[in-house]
């Protein structure tokens, strides 16, 4: 991935009708994303349709909704391949009204992720609905991150300690139309932004979003921060690569850098 590619560091390509369509639509375009999977076997046989292709990384997720479907077969998936790739998502809490019945298996469930992702250097992108408290605790506790809180929607109050703890935020289409959204936007430091879809799960008026629209969230932080949208791909692109390179490969430069990325 060159300088110049604008990121989507969170969509759901094996949710469209034709995932490998939508990754070569953006052959020739500007940009690149970061597949999330729902469950290790997700993971795997995206990976058997897309792994060679160039304009999308997999990343090996356990969504919370799934967290409770989990047997320890699916784990012996998870601890083989995550070894293999550089990137995990979506992982995370969600106790809005859809999770709350199964809190318990998520909170064993993320555990265990982060017990087994510790002292790894990947790209986390974590889900945290209704639960921003809790996994910003859980990340603390395992001493996992800096992480990426995806599509952040919680109190500012939380979102000031997980952005002093040096995690990150990823802001969507969605995120930017709304007061809300735009709200929490302001309060993150450039040097701690990343941009994301959701697609599908992203409605731009009545058609879902796709990776390309990633492009609107450059351009709202093109304006918020008055500077060229080039400026804030550069400054986008150095917060994906400082989470893939180790601190102590500095020196390495482009080389330790291109390591992770191919
Ligand atoms: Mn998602």
């Amino acid at each position: 991935m060159a300088r110049e590619i604008m990121l989507d560091t969170h969509c759901h390509i094996d949710e469209y009708p034709d995932p490998l369509a939508e990754v070569r639509s953006l052959d020739g375009t500007a940009v690149a994303a970061v597949a999330v999977t729902s469950t290790p076997r997700g993971f795997e046989a995206l990976r058997r349709r897309l792994g060679s292709e160039r304009r999308v990384r997999l990343a090996l997720g356990v969504h919370p909704l799934r967290a409770s479907t989990l047997n320890e077969a699916d784990w012996r998936v998870f601890e083989r391949c995550v070894i293999e790739t550089s990137y995990v998502g979506e992982v995370g809490l969600d106790f809005s009204p859809e999770g709350r019945a199964t809190r318990t298996a998520q909170e064993r469930t993320f555990r265990r992720v982060l017990r087994t992702v510790a002292g790894r250097r990947q790209l986390l992108t974590v889900h945290s609905r209704g639960a921003e408290r809790s996994v910003l605790d859980l990340l603390t506790e395992s001493g996992v991150g800096p992480a990426v809180f995806h599509w952040y929607s919680g109190p500012l109050k939380v979102l000031d300690g997980l952005l002093e703890a040096g995690h990150y935020c990823s802001f969507n289409p969605a995120m930017v139309r709304s007061k809300k959204g735009q709200e929490i936007i302001r309060r993150v430091p450039r040097d701690h932004v990343l941009a994301e879809t959701d697609g599908p799960f992203v409605k731009l008026g009545r058609r879902r979003a796709t990776p390309s629209d990633v492009r609107i969230v450059y351009e709202y932080l093109s304006e918020l921060w008055q500077e060229p949208v080039g400026t804030v791909v550069g400054v986008l692109f150095q917060n994906f690569t400082s989470l893939l390179s180790d601190p102590r490969e500095k020196n390495n430069g482009l080389e330790g850098q291109a390591r992770h990325l191919y």
